[in-house]
């Protein structure tokens, strides 16, 4: 078991506030990402649950016990991070083996454990290389058969794919995933990366500045995003986001005209998902020229100036029309949100 309790955590160095007030309640075996831009909080979120940052205020607990003065070796947490930190003149059995000798498990258990653990990542074959010979995924699989190792009750994950080429981090992402369901251990992952984010976790908490924005499932976070930062860091490419005014439910604003809507009178933020709109003949809620055309090859993507931004749209894989083009765009009232001009937050 362990259930991780973050309540009114702060981290503040002097005047800089790097984490502020962070509230949650991480359940057993949940896989929990934190994301967010560089310098959001996320590691130093995930240090002090480590215990390799001082708490500046507010309690952290495990399993119901606050952890705040426990020393990182006794709070039963295994960390990976996105620099391997093996040992070089270890071999791999070496390095996978070492967490067991430093934490004096009975030595008659470490040659299972090992073969065990080494298996989970697929490495048998490798169990006598140096980390020079191996390859950067191979290096990586390491790094987490070592953390597997121990059979924590919690995993600490730090942007360990972030040294990894495209198509090995998609592998290794799958792996990750299959194995801490297998291993049924709390995890708790980083990264800036949203489809990472997507694809990984059972909830998301998305930060900006030290401040959580929202927590909530990946289908919660992409569907109704608390915020236009939210918005617009959700989802490739990330929703369109338009300035204009709403009045009597209409909302107008440079190219663009949409009824039917639902919302406070005033200023207001309108976005819409580049797959939720149709590029169409006849009367639709965006008239404007074409400003860039793409062939994805499963679909194709134009982009048109409206509300003051530019706004992705995505269309079937058989459009074809050319720059400058003029093309109506539908945008029913059921796709749009709404989020106040001001502050960001959602009014709908
Ligand atoms: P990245 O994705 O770049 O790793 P992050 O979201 O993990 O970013 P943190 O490393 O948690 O960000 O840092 C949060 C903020 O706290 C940053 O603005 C950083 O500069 C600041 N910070 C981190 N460590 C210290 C420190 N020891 N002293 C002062 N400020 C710090």
């Amino acid at each position: 078991m362990a259930e991780i309790q973050l309540r009114n955590v702060s981290k503040r160095w002097g005047s800089f506030v790097g984490v502020d007030d962070f509230n949650l309640t991480i359940a057993d075996q949940e896989f929990l990402v934190l994301l967010g831009p560089s310098g959001c909080g996320k590691t130093t979120t995930m240090r002090m649950i480590a215990g390799l940052e001082d708490v500046t205020e507010g309690t952290i607990s495990i399993d119901g016990r606050v952890v705040n003065d426990l020393d990182p070796k006794d709070r039963d947490i295994a960390m990976v991070f996105q620099s391997y930190g093996l040992y070089p003149n270890m071999n791999v059995y070496e390095n996978i083996r070492f967490p067991l000798k430093v934490r004096k498990v009975d030595q008659a258990s470490h040659d299972e454990r090992v073969k065990r653990a080494a298996a989970m990542v697929e490495l048998e074959p490798f169990m006598h290389r140096k980390p020079a010979e191996l390859s950067g995924g191979q290096r990586q699989r390491v790094a987490l058969a070592r953390a597997i190792v121990r059979e924590p009750n919690v995993f600490l994950m730090d942007e360990p794919l972030s040294n990894l080429d495209a198509k090995l981090r998609v592998s290794t992402r799958a792996q990750i995933k299959n194995l801490s369901h297998e291993l049924k251990v709390t995890t708790i992952y980083v990264t800036h990366d949203q489809i990472e984010a997507m694809t990984l976790a059972d909830r998301v908490v998305v930060m900006k500045q030290g401040v959580v924005q929202q927590v909530g499932t990946p289908t919660e976070i992409y569907d109704r995003p608390a915020n236009t930062f939210v918005a617009g860091f959700i989802g490739s490419p990330a929703m369109n986001l338009m300035e204009g005014v709403l009045e009597g439910g209409t909302f107008t604003g440079h190219n663009v005209s949409i009824a039917g809507l639902t919302g406070p009178d005033g200023p207001a933020t309108l976005g819409f998902r580049a797959e939720d709109a149709r590029v169409g003949e006849g009367q639709g809620e965006i008239t404007a020229p074409i400003y860039t055309i793409e062939l994805l090859g499963d679909a194709t993507m134009i982009a048109v100036r409206a509300g003051g931004s530019m706004v992705s749209v995505k269309a079937g894989k058989e459009y074809r029309a050319e720059i400058d083009d003029t093309v109506s765009i539908s945008v029913p009232p059921e796709i749009c949100h709404l989020f106040d001009a001001k502050t960001g937050e959602r009014i709908d």
